[in-house]
């Protein structure tokens, strides 16, 4: 995946916010993830309780495929960036200027795949009017709190709160808990993550979030959100080579957005986690059924509708 080195980025929606003082004063980059992050297998369980809890209280954010969602309110994350007011410029990706700058830093890429989407959806027929963003990505580490959804550490993996329609990530995510499943850190994968929780944003504003009604199972209204925001990530993925922005997106690069997929798939995590698949307890979907909506999506980039996982009869073939 390559972005266009003469396409002019825009930071306005992009800023940085999170715990343990990483962006508190004077808008300091994130790290480039380096070293594996502790805590093996047992930090997958303890997404697992966290994802538990979520279900209980039913207010959780919306996440990839983790499961987690802490929205319990613990610890006191600041946020950073155009929330600390900082004058209106986020400070934290101000030196994000250009396509070639996402090529050569990952945190630009971030910015160029938030400008990239928010074209993609803004040209919408469906959502044109009603889609103006004024913060869409929060880039955090360790620890943030949301405007909604209570605070939330990394290890909750990427999710969306409803409450402040805003995406949280915190980039260590794809080298410790997506790497233990077994997962492949690429632009495009993170590409593909971040579409996805963009797909909840759309269905935030189209009102599908608030449709669901059956939160687990193999055929609940959770799953068929879940489903229907990979089925979106691959109709963004259709669209956005050659859109200004990105100028190109490889075979291998979907290739790897599949096995991404895969990598969060219920039946995975489960199976990685517990050594047993429980179809009961499913939330995001299985891996094929993963795969299958996001090669959907890539097959109808003009058309939401092609993407309707709530009114399919058998999720396994869209
Ligand atoms: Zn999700």
């Amino acid at each position: 995946m390559r972005f266009n080195p003469k396409a002019r980025l825009d930071t306005s929606r992009t800023s940085g916010g999170g715990g343990g003082g990483g962006f508190g004063g004077g808008g300091a980059r994130i790290p480039i993830p380096g070293g594996k992050a502790s805590g093996g297998i047992g930090t997958v369980i303890v997404l697992l309780v966290f994802f538990l809890i979520t279900q209980c209280t039913g207010v959780g954010p919306q996440v990839l495929g983790d499961g987690g969602g802490g929205s319990s309110s613990v610890g006191t994350g600041t946020f950073g960036g155009l929330q600390a007011g900082e004058g209106g410029d986020t400070g934290d990706f101000g030196s994000c200027q250009t396509g070639e700058d996402a090529n050569n830093d990952e945190n630009c890429a971030f910015v160029a795949m938030e400008n990239s989407m928010t074209g993609y959806w803004d040209s919408q027929r469906d959502l044109s009017g009603r889609f103006q963003p004024e913060q869409a990505v929060v880039i955090f580490s360790n620890q943030v709190q949301t405007g909604g959804c209570g605070s939330a550490s990394s290890s909750v993996g990427p999710f969306y709160c409803p409450a402040d329609q805003t995406i949280y990530l915190d980039p260590t995510f794809f080298d410790s808990i997506f790497e233990q499943l077994g997962g492949q850190d690429t632009t495009f994968v993170r590409a593909y993550v971040l579409a996805h929780e963009y797909g909840h944003h759309i269905q935030n504003l189209l009102g599908t979030m608030g449709q669901v009604r059956t939160q687990q199972g193999p055929d609940s209204d959770a799953v068929r959100l879940e489903l229907q925001a990979d089925c979106y990530a691959g109709m963004w993925t259709a669209a956005a080579e050659g859109d200004g922005i990105i100028v190109d997106i490889s075979d291998q690069d979907i290739t790897e957005g599949i096995s991404a997929a895969k990598t969060v798939g219920d039946d995975h995590i489960q199976s990685q986690t517990t050594g047993r698949v429980d179809t009961s307890q499913f939330t995001h979907g299985s891996s094929e059924q993963r795969i299958a909506w996001f090669k959907k999506g890539m097959t109808t980039p003009d058309s939401i509708a092609g993407c309707d996982t709530f009114k399919a009869r058998d999720l396994d073939n869209p």
